[in-house]
């Protein structure tokens, strides 16, 4: 952390991709961007190359402060109460806009996080879908009449909880951003979100789209951070009502005893280990893209990875080389480059523990199909890996990696590879392939997670909910499910005078 005080609040940036455009730094608050008040900053690094993008403003408790005064001040000053057609304006405008400059966001967040385009692209498509799907469901917010007798006219409201503190992690920056805020500004919340420090750089410039949306000032506000200090005081505020969180297990553990305290709402997704399965009778060729893709989409870097992959016996073998060989296909490098399928890690953090998890599995004794080295030296390139023959004791199989590395073995009944898919702490996805539909809807009865895709992985959808069973979370994000975690219902009950009227 250096001290810049006089880091200009925009900085110009060239992509790669020449696409070169002006980076918002300060904090987005009220409306506006502004320095941080004691004028620290942080450096924002590029994964691809190891080189520093820029710096920007990083707030502090008195920023969050300032953030949620002008959140609750525009809460109370009439976005709870905005005409539900107001509220669906600006979001669909806000999604317009994300189209308008999708190729700019995609862009920034390939800089940024290091995913290929290609991952970016597909991103930022769903965030402008998603937005949109908020946007229809902001005057379609319902309570309901309760039928309780001819003396008494009793129903329900759903109103906005108040300010929103959210805090979201740098493997799907944007995405979480309009996870976050799509459905809080829908049901008349305001919000201050802290995006994760690894990558602030497109919910800052997303801030400029929210300005041109005409959202009231004060509805969005955009505070980067760390999260022992920002985090930690948006989880302390009293004047927040309600925490979303997405990141790892160990810090929503932390964050909703915190946040017990003041008894917030808290809504927390979290990591995974998801068990992905392929049965004998499966399409071989298409089960083997899908479990491919369930792991090494995003570099890995996916909540609900499909990182433990269980192949029936029968086809084991055939799969395993069928699986190395498509692996060994993907291309690995450069994000901006068009074929590109897996960029860089995010973070010397996270290909640092990758590695540290490819040298636990060599130690415990499983088979290394395919991978398992850092590419280069500059930039966080790691082979897509694949380990075999593993058992389910291992650390490996047991523990969330967050990167390109699977471990792969064999069962032999329905029975045993429901018990092994459920022997995990985690619940967030599944995912089962075999060509018999009743093989398929049983298995997904019986594994315990939030999402189970059947003949597909990673394949979302903006009115499908997701969230997860277990230690993976509480609550749901997207479809109607989403709302549910932004509103409070209130009872009216009113008694009627049959004769006096
Ligand atoms: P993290 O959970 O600590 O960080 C996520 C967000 O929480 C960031 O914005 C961070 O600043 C904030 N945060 C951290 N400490 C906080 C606190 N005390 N109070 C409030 N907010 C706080 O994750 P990480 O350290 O970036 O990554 C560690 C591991 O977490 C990864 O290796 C990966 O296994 C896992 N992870 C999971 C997800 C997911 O979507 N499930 C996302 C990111 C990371």
């Amino acid at each position: 952390i250096r001290l810049y005080s006089q880091l200009p609040l925009k900085v110009p940036v060239q992509l790669p991709n020449g696409i070169s455009y002006e980076q918002p730094t300060g904090l987005f608050i009220n409306g506006d961007f502004v320095p941080s008040r004691q004028h620290k900053t942080f450096e924002v690094l590029n994964p691809s190359s190891e080189e520093e993008i820029t710096h920007i403003y990083e707030a502090r408790e008195d920023d969050v402060d300032i953030a949620v005064a002008a959140a609750k001040k525009a809460f109370d000053a009439g976005w709870s109460t905005t005409e539900p057609e107001e509220r669906v304006r600006c979001l669909l405008k806000l999604a317009e806009l994300i189209e308008e400059h999708a190729e700019t966001l995609a862009s920034i967040e390939s800089l940024d996080n290091g995913k290929s385009l290609f991952c970016s692209r597909g991103d930022v498509a769903l965030v402008s879908k998603y937005l949109r799907s908020c946007a229809g469901w902001a005057d379609k917010i319902f309570g309901k009449v309760i039928d309780t007798g001819a003396d008494h006219f009793s129903y329900t409201k759903r109103e906005p909880l108040g300010v929103c503190g959210q805090i979201i992690p740098w493997n799907f920056p944007l995405l979480m951003w309009s996870w976050k805020v799509g459905p809080a500004l829908a049901t008349g919340n305001t919000v201050v979100l802290k995006p994760a420090e690894a990558t602030p750089l497109s919910a800052l410039y997303a801030c400029q789209l929210v300005q041109q949306a005409g959202i009231p000032k004060g509805v969005v506000n955009i505070i980067p951070g760390f999260g022992k200090i920002v985090g930690e005081r948006i989880c302390t505020h009293p004047d927040v009502k309600k925490v979303a969180f997405t990141g790892s297990t160990a810090t929503g553990r932390h964050i909703m005893k915190t946040c017990a305290d003041s008894i917030k709402k808290v809504t927390l997704e979290l990591g995974g280990k998801s068990p992905n399965i392929v049965f004998g009778d499966a399409d071989l060729d298409k089960a083997v893209k899908n479990i491919a893709f369930g792991i090494f989409y995003n570099s890995g870097e996916v909540c609900c990875a499909g990182s433990r992959i269980y192949v029936q016996d029968t086809v084991y073998e055939e799969v395993l080389e069928k699986f190395k060989q498509y692996a060994e296909s993907l291309k690995v490098g450069n994000p901006f480059e068009e074929n590109v399928f897996q960029g860089a890690q995010t973070s010397q953090m996270q290909i640092d523990k990758i590695l540290s998890y490819v040298d636990v599995g060599t130690s415990e004794g499983a088979r290394v199909v395919s991978g398992g080295k850092r590419i280069g030296n500059k930039g966080y390139f790691v082979t897509p890996t694949i380990f075999a023959d593993v058992t389910e004791d291992m650390k490996i199989v047991k523990e969330e990696i967050f990167g390109p590395v699977v471990t792969v073995s064999k069962f032999t009944t329905v029975d045993e590879v429901v018990a092994k898919a459920n022997d995990s702490e985690y619940g967030l996805a599944a995912g089962i392939h075999t060509g018999d539909v009743n093989k398929a809807i049983d298995v997904s009865n019986r594994v315990k997670a939030g999402t189970v895709w059947i003949n597909t992985y990673n394949n979302f959808h903006q009115n499908v909910p997701f969230g997860g069973f277990g230690q993976s979370g509480i609550g749901r994000e997207m479809g109607a499910e989403a709302l549910d975690n932004y509103t409070q219902t209130k009872a009216v009950r009113m008694s009627i005078e049959h004769s006096n009227y």
